[in-house]
């Protein structure tokens, strides 16, 4: 049997191949038979340029139902996809592309003056634009071709896409995963969240990244779901669609923004099965306010580039409820464990390192051996570098990254504690707590509180309520009152950033 994941995706399309699979937010309407035909026109004219085993078709376009199409046409065709961030710039591009050395670029075609100086310096032998409105070269081309393709016979080690990391904490890794990653982390979720026949889901994120690309169209695709397509995120537009559509997932800045809406109300939801959050932690107040708003409860997930997903909340109340400020528990054939930096494993309740282990985990980082030997263990689980606690009933709680972990005179501080406390002041809307260096306790930290529209707050008052409730070794040293925190395209904020403007605080 062929492993490749499209073959799976494929053999998912409806009977009815004219039903429509795709509807964009200008108007367009894809059929099942539109997706296979037009995935195999691009696999053949990747078939065409006779490209090496194994090779990259790296992509920096804007959102599009075709751009969804070459990533379908690079599976299909057997290559591997690697799709970047549409932010990246000049800078950005020569690392990425130097780094993966793609046979194939594709970018827009305002970026390709620069952008194909860049890849031909790489050795990259074919740059075709593509652009949000259905022209470019790559379709020019892909249109001389055959609409039949006989789909590449692939090993399930076999790799389907390089996802580069979002580089929250460092420079990005490349991501090597398998079309077994994908396709069995693709079938778990569609059990465990149920999908059904009828399930219409909204896509409003970005397809560079895991969860828009993998997570939700995976999701729709494989459960033959028609998607209702958005090239960028519009609460208004989204809210009028919601009648519409069974399945929703965003990242927490979506639901935030969506909140904003007047019209988001139960009326609006009442068709609606399923709202899922991740890639960045939901706030408890969102999760609250979601709550009362439209009576749905939002069910938060956690994964990663190198994992796809790890665990969710259960969708089946059966099985439990769905936790606020939680992951909910391991997925099936996901092992996780929490452990302590000497490799013990930690009691329920005890703070650690998290490290998974199962068939969704990845190949390894890009031409990173060093890396790759180092972010796994002995026994086969993936450091995932976030820091976390299981409790009695399983679920799962993300204290937040080791690398934002706070040493102060020796005690562990976990940003996600205080930021919880801060959280729930009056007139706080988010905060952050970063560790800055400090000559007697080696780091302390930083308090960085955003305060909500209208509201005026006192940041000697937080550190004054803060001493009341906590430790002494756990008191921001400073706070910072500030419109908003830095964030990065998918929502998170970017930590990095904040301990570099006040790292000289104590100095
Ligand atoms: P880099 O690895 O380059 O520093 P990154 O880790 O942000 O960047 P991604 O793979 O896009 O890159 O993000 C995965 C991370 O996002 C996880 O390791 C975790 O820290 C965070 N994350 C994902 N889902 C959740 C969630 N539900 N709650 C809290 N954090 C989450
Ligand atoms: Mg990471």
């Amino acid at each position: 049997p062929n492993a490749n994941l499209f073959a799976a995706l494929r053999a998912a399309f409806p009977a009815d191949l004219d039903a429509i699979a795709v509807e964009t937010d200008n108007g367009l309407h894809y059929s099942w038979r539109d997706l296979d035909r037009a995935s195999a026109m691009i696999a053949n004219l990747l078939d065409g340029l006779k490209l090496e085993k194994g090779a990259r078709v790296a992509v920096q376009v804007e959102k599009s139902v075709e751009a969804m199409l070459l990533y379908l046409a690079t599976l299909r065709a057997g290559y591997v996809f690697l799709p970047l961030n549409t932010a990246y710039q000049s800078a950005e591009i020569e690392y990425f592309i130097g780094n993966a050395e793609p046979a194939v670029v594709v970018c827009t075609g305002r970026n390709a003056a620069w952008v194909r100086p860049i890849a031909e310096a790489a050795g990259t032998r074919h740059v075709f634009t593509l652009d949000d409105d259905r022209t470019g070269t790559l379709l020019d081309a892909a249109a001389r071709c055959s609409d039949r393709h006989t789909v590449a016979i692939k090993k399930p080690d076999e790799l389907a896409a390089i996802l580069y990391t979002s580089g929250t904490t460092g420079r990005s890794k490349g991501a090597m995963l398998t079309h077994r990653n994908l396709l069995s982390n693709a079938e778990v979720l569609k059990d465990y969240w149920g999908w059904t026949k009828g399930d219409v889901l909204i896509h409003a994120l970005p397809i560079f990244h895991v969860h828009g690309l993998f997570v939700a169209l995976h999701g729709a695709l494989l459960n033959g779901s028609k998607i209702l397509w958005f090239s960028k995120f519009d609460p208004k537009r989204i809210v009028a669609k919601l009648p519409e559509a069974t399945v929703f997932m965003g990242v927490p800045t979506l639901y935030v923004r969506l909140l904003a809406e007047p019209g988001l109300t139960r009326e609006a939801v009442r068709t609606m099965r399923l709202f899922v959050a991740g890639s960045a932690p939901l706030l408890i107040e969102t999760f609250d306010e979601w709550r009362e708003r439209t009576g749905h409860t939002i069910l938060e997930r956690y994964g990663m580039s190198e994992t796809a997903m790890l665990t969710s909340n259960p969708y089946d109340a059966k099985k439990g409820e769905r936790r606020g400020g939680t992951v909910g528990f391991a997925l099936p054939g996901v092992q996780l464990r929490v452990r302590d930096d000497g490799g013990k494993d930690l009691p329920v309740d005890e703070i650690g390192g998290i490290q998974v282990k199962g068939p969704n985990v990845f190949a390894g980082y890009w031409r990173m051996p060093e890396k790759t030997k180092e972010e796994f263990t002995a026994d086969g689980f993936f450091k995932t570098g976030d820091v976390g606690k299981i409790d009695a009933r399983g679920y799962i709680t993300i204290v937040g990254r080791s690398k934002d972990l706070i040493i102060s005179g020796g005690y562990n501080v976990y940003p996600a504690e205080i930021e919880g406390y801060i959280n729930e002041m009056a007139g706080v809307a988010e905060s952050a707590v970063i560790g800055v260096p400090h000559p007697d306790f080696g780091e302390v930290g930083v308090a960085i509180v955003i305060p909500k529209g209208g509201a005026t707050i006192d940041a000697d008052a937080i550190v004054a309520e803060l001493k009341a409730k906590l430790a002494n070794f756990k008191i921001p040293k400073r706070c910072f009152v500030v419109p908003e925190l830095p964030r990065n395209t998918m929502g998170k904020v970017q930590k990095a950033l904040l301990r570099a403007e006040h790292k000289g605080l104590f100095a």
